[in-house]
């Protein structure tokens, strides 16, 4: 079918967006925060007004907020405790989202107006792909049985993305040597208010024996209820060979059970007397570790129940879509990949998301394009592609790099966190501005950015 009118009303479909796996957005197990700052403009004009002005604010993790930035992270030396640096947004702003409500907004599900709500197909998993012997058309396969045929599928199916998987040979997941721990509780009212206490929102912790800690708000929904706030935390460590060698094989094995350890909660339900061990395990593990740190993050671990059962495992991965073996056929055009099926990176930067929007954000510029005729699908995609490897493989490699920074002390303050906080790519330009470190002491730190001491 060539690019005629008729091809244009051919829908895109938007593998696990508006094509979702799950059966609904509140379905899944897991919820996390995310930072979102420099694509916060992005999110915007996506969402669209009136959308955007009604229901932002609620995509918060805390009401109280009401959709302006938050205050800058701060940057705490896990083994002192001391506040040593602090990290503000990228061009002027910083939010911190709730998954499930920044999907809600999205959605268009977060108020009762019925303009700008998303029909989104769920318990659409995809399994495959046809490409029509027209040369234009798409049909996605679904394992209930169903089919949808279109002019464009894009991949938005996540890190694990099967999409990507049915593009491209290599399609593994890189595995970094680093091991992460992630807990998500609620504590006693003085107890909330207390963590509260060191920032209303988000602290990162980095300690000199080479470990990297994070206590942030989950969900703060009730400002009047300190002991309904939910709040995470985590600690990372670096592995040697064989300590990574045995947490791939314990990972493997814990698949083969049923339920991985990092699968988001997704296998609790299969997994039963098997994944409960594994996890009181990690938790033990991680208890153990959080005694080196100093508040917050020691009381933190102390407090939880020994069967506490929202602990996850993190394997921590990345996949380059700028390397030449991560090339893929986008089928004239017909297929492509956003976000963390294109692009899935290390978290310590706060880059996944904002990376994703920025995706959207471009290919939605494109396609509009194609209205006018003067560019077929083929060369929008192509031209999508070609940005977005750029953009996000540099992405992928300094979120990389950042995270093997922060976790060796000697290196800590050249780590691109620390030197250029959040602002988006390598940052060459702006490393004499940002950040600021906010005590004269901090001067004479290993996290202080001004101190040089360390080597790149
Ligand atoms: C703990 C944590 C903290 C993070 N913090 C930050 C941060 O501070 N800032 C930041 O920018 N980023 C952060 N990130 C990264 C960020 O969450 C991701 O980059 C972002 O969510 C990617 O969005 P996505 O839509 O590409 O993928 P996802 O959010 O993973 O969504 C993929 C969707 O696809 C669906 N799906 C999967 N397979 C299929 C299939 N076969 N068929 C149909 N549907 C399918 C899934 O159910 C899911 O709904 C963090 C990530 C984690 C885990």
């Amino acid at each position: 079918m060539p690019e005629t009118s008729e091809h244009a009303q051919l829908p895109v479909l938007i593998i696990g967006s508006v094509l979702e796996q799950d059966p609904s957005l509140s379905s899944a197990t897991r919820d996390w925060a995310i930072a979102c700052h420099w694509a916060v403009p992005i999110l915007a004009a996506l969402v669209g007004e009136p959308k955007w002005s009604r229901g932002h604010a609620r995509a918060d993790i805390d009401p109280l907020s009401a959709g302006r930035p938050m205050p800058p992270v701060k940057v705490l030396n896990g083994r002192s405790g001391a506040v040593e640096n602090e990290i503000p947004g990228s061009g002027g702003h910083l939010r911190r989202f709730l998954r499930s409500r920044l999907r809600a907004l999205i959605a268009g599900t977060s108020d009762d107006e019925e303009e700008g709500k998303l029909d989104i197909g769920f318990g659409k998993r995809l399994e495959r792909l046809v490409y029509g012997e027209d040369g234009a058309t798409v049909t996605a396969h679904f394992s209930d049985g169903t089919k949808d045929t279109g002019r464009l599928v894009v991949g938005a199916d996540g890190a694990q993305s099967t999409v990507r998987g049915l593009l491209v040979a290599a399609a593994a997941l890189r595995r970094l040597p680093f091991g992460a721990t992630f807990v998500n509780a609620s504590f006693k009212r003085e107890k909330a208010l207390w963590l509260r206490s060191f920032h209303p929102v988000l602290s990162t912790v980095l300690h000199p024996d080479n470990m990297v800690g994070m206590l942030g708000v989950l969900n703060a929904a009730d400002p009047e209820c300190p002991e309904s706030w939910r709040f995470t935390f985590y600690i990372s460590w670096r592995l040697t060979p064989e300590e990574l060698e045995e947490d791939e094989k314990k990972c493997a094995d814990s698949k083969n059970g049923g339920g991985t350890d990092d699968d988001n909660g997704k296998g609790e339900e299969q997994a039963g007397s098997g994944r409960r061990e594994r996890r009181a395990a990690r938790l033990r593990a991680a208890k153990e570790r959080s005694k080196m740190f100093a508040d917050p993050l020691r009381s933190c671990f102390e407090w939880l129940a020994d069967d506490h059962e929202e602990v996850y495992y993190s394997r921590v991965t990345n996949w380059d879509p700028s390397l030449p073996e991560h090339g893929w056929d986008n089928h004239g055009g017909r297929v492509t990949l956003v976000g963390d099926a294109a692009h899935p990176m290390t978290y310590q930067r706060g880059q996944g998301l904002n990376h994703a929007l920025a995706d959207a954000g471009k290919l939605v510029e494109l396609l509009a394009q194609q209205h006018d005729g003067a560019s077929s699908q083929a060369d929008l995609i192509h031209a999508y592609e070609t940005e977005m490897r750029a953009r996000a493989g540099e992405e992928v490699r300094q979120s990389e790099m950042n995270t093997a920074m922060l976790h060796d002390w000697p290196r800590v303050s050249q780590s691109p966190l620390l030197r250029q906080g959040l602002e988006r790519g390598t940052g060459d330009e702006k490393k004499d501005t940002i950040p600021v470190a906010v005590a004269a002491a901090a001067a004479a730190s290993p996290l202080s950015p001004a101190t040089g001491a360390a080597e790149p």
